[in-house]
């Protein structure tokens, strides 16, 4: 018998007794996680069972104890397997110990699954919970996988070091067409995209791009795009006026916490991890050690990755039902300690009461709080991503980045000219992107990390032998190069940013 079967039979037996009633009953891998994590997982599941969830728990290990056993990644080959089978992983939260080496499980498992869509809803429960912006609904929908995210990092010079921002042509579509997908799904009226692509031409450009490309298949849905900056701007301080936000990973990062913090509800907000396979649900905040064991702790967020969960795997139904009665306990002011506030609340409940309430509750639907109504139907599906016939690639020069102690970009021109190569010439220096040479200004603050631009002099293709010829010049003139970026034209157009101030 292996592991995931013992686990299964001996652990958690007789714990759930979730009542398989067709043959399409989907198994969900679950993890009870640390901390607080086994007892509002206990609770989140008994009221998927009393609302009639078609599911089988499958339980795995992860996390704490999985770490300590020496596994820096916390989590075995056989929960890995369990995960891959069943493709629904259900995890309560887990504690990442301090050092050591240990890899956040979250990161891997987003990374490994290509869970490329992170689905963050931000709803204010006013005037339950305490919230500035009583009238916001809104998604929050943050790409996963790439971005300065990549973890692409390097020292190149004593002064400087430097993060690869990647962003991709399948990424961009895949998100994109995910929040449009998502919007047509749920009812949604409106995709925003945040971009700073007023600086970031070439890659914030290709999201934006790709923005309109796709919001162009989907004329019922309004869209716009909004620069990051004056975005989460208006974000913090309108946030009803945004009804689906989709953006790149970092921005997402940001303002997806800023989104769940205004709503007045870390606590309370869950999250999808969504990939061409696989899921993961959960909930937003940690796992509470402070907390732990005690019986306390706030069920909700679960409940809500759950909710999030039902809706993708097609049972929507019991979804409405179990999100109906949520919203239910919440307005008949029965909550635990941490949304606990005497004139809000008209009693204070354990984590197995607040459960038992919202059970209690199944069937009904809220008054002074909007009740959902999810559409029924087929869970939402994505197309796999086709890659598109490449373009036309040509190369016409180089930036050679060259660590240099010297004063005066004039004097690193004139070092560097003797690099030129027939018709490929020296064209730009740049210092941390600000062009400083031809016509630099003195007043320019230059560190010792230079990017210098080669390209022929009547915008010809140049080859890669050019480009070898320009380095081994570079060794023989004792010039310390640190990397070397080619510029090329893609069918025709230039696809490399020009310095500022060029
Ligand atoms: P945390 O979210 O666990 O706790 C922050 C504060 O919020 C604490 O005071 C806690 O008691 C309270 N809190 C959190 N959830 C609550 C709930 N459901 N009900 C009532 N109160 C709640 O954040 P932290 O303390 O920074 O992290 C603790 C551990 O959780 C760390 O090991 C961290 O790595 C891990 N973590 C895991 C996840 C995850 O698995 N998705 C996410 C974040 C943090």
């Amino acid at each position: 018998m292996d592991y995931i079967t013992k686990l299964n039979k001996y652990l958690y037996k007789n714990e759930h007794k979730f009542v398989p009633n067709k043959i399409m009953t989907k198994i969900i891998t679950v993890a009870k996680g640390d901390g607080i994590g086994p007892e509002i997982m206990d609770a989140t599941l008994r009221i998927l069972e009393a609302a009639g969830a078609d599911i089988q728990p499958e339980f795995i290990e992860v996390g704490e104890k999985v770490y300590r056993s020496g596994n820096t990644s916390g989590i075995t080959k056989e929960a890995w397997a369990s995960i891959r089978k069943n493709k629904i992983f259900f995890k309560a939260p887990i504690t990442t110990p301090q050092g050591g080496g240990y890899k956040s499980l979250n990161v891997t498992t987003r990374k490994t699954l290509g869970l490329f869509s992170n689905v963050r809803p931000c709803r204010s429960f006013y005037p339950f919970v305490k919230t500035k912006h009583p009238k916001m609904d809104l998604v929050i929908i943050r790409e996963n996988e790439e971005d300065l995210y990549a973890g692409i990092e390097h020292q190149q010079t004593d002064e400087v070091v430097q993060c690869l921002k990647l962003i991709s042509r399948p990424g961009c579509e895949k998100i994109i067409r995910y929040a449009f997908e998502y919007a047509r799904q749920y009812g949604r009226k409106k995709v925003t995209c945040f971009t700073k692509d007023n600086i970031m031409k070439q890659t914030d450009g290709l999201f934006h791009k790709v923005f309109k490309e796709i919001a162009a298949e989907y004329p019922e849905i309004e869209s716009e795009n909004l620069i990051i900056d004056i975005g989460a701007a208006l974000l913090a301080d309108s946030p009803e006026r945004f009804d689906v936000v989709v953006t790149a990973n970092l921005y997402g990062d940001v303002v997806s916490d800023i989104a769940a913090q205004i709503a007045g509800s870390v606590g309370l907000a869950g999250s999808a991890n969504i990939g061409e396979e696989c899921a993961m649900f959960e909930a937003i905040h940690g796992s509470a050690p402070d907390i732990a064991g005690k019986n306390i702790a706030n069920p909700s967020g679960l409940i809500q990755g759950a909710i999030l969960m039902l809706n993708h795997i097609g049972q929507s139904n019991v979804a409405e039902k179990i999100q109906n009665a949520w919203l239910k306990t919440m307005e008949d002011g029965i909550h635990t300690a941490d949304v606990y506030s005497p004139e809000r609340s008209t009693q204070k409940v354990n984590t197995t009461e607040f459960a038992d309430a919202v059970i209690a509750n199944l069937g009904q639907e809220p008054t002074a709080l909007t009740a959902v109504h999810y559409k029924n139907g087929q869970p939402l599906q994505i197309p796999k991503y086709k890659r598109k016939p490449a373009r036309q690639k040509t190369l016409a020069g180089v930036d050679v980045f060259v660590d240099w102690k010297g004063e005066s970009p004039d004097m690193l021109a004139d070092e560097l000219q003797k690099l030129n190569s027939g018709e490929i010439r020296l064209s730009m220096i740049t210092n941390r992107g600000i062009k400083v040479w031809p016509e630099g200004f003195e007043e320019t603050f230059c560190t010792d990390h230079w990017r210098c631009r080669f390209q022929a002099s009547d915008d010809q293709q140049v080859s890669k032998e050019d480009i070898i010829k320009i380095l081994s010049k570079a060794i023989d003139n004792n010039i310390d190069t640190i990397k070397t970026e080619n510029l090329y034209y893609f069918d025709g157009e230039p696809a490399f940013s020009l310095g500022q101030g060029q």
